[in-house]
């Protein structure tokens, strides 16, 4: 059966940069998902439609069908003392943060000195390319439920 709206579809994946970098990959076995709820990329989610149980494809999605652009003006200038004391912040550490509207942000430390700590809160693959090999492994129909939830069941999926 075709990939369509509604179907749930278990695939192997590897997700490369452009340099050849392996960024993600469904290493314990196999990732599920719904499709057509955008519960996976859009340049990554279109590609799957119509492909069946046994397809290999590679995609090649750019930033503006996955996490973006790169947006300059999401990194600002923090003061030290707002992170804890007791640790040495250095470029590339991840901390939790609060944004404009009180949603979770993830930001990335970009330059860190005695007064100051530079943080960017962009996506951490913002302005990337990715490039990613798929396998598909099932494609089935799913339950009422499930499309009501909007995410899969069971194995690979959410249990509850
Ligand atoms: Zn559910």
């Amino acid at each position: 059966m075709q990939i369509d709206k509604h179907s749930v579809v278990t695939l192997h994946y590897t997700l490369k940069d452009n340099d050849g970098n392996i960024l993600d990959e469904s290493s314990d076995g196999s990732f599920c998902y719904l499709h057509g709820e955008n519960n996976i990329i859009p340049g990554l989610e279109n590609a799957l439609t119509g492909k069946v149980t046994g397809d290999e494809l590679s995609v090649s999605v750019p930033p503006e069908e996955a996490y973006g652009l790169h947006d300059a003006e999401r990194t600002q200038s923090v003061p030290r003392h707002m992170f804890p004391t007791e640790q040495t912040i250095e470029p590339g550490m991840q901390f939790h943060a609060e944004g404009p509207e009180g949603q979770s942000l993830l930001v990335t430390v970009v330059k860190a000195d005695d007064d100051t700590v530079t943080v960017d809160g962009n996506h951490p693959l913002a302005g990337v390319q990715l490039n990613f090999d798929v396998k598909v492994i099932a494609v089935r129909d799913a339950e009422e439920e499930e499309i009501t939830h909007g995410h899969v069941h069971g194995p690979g999926g959410h249990h509850h």
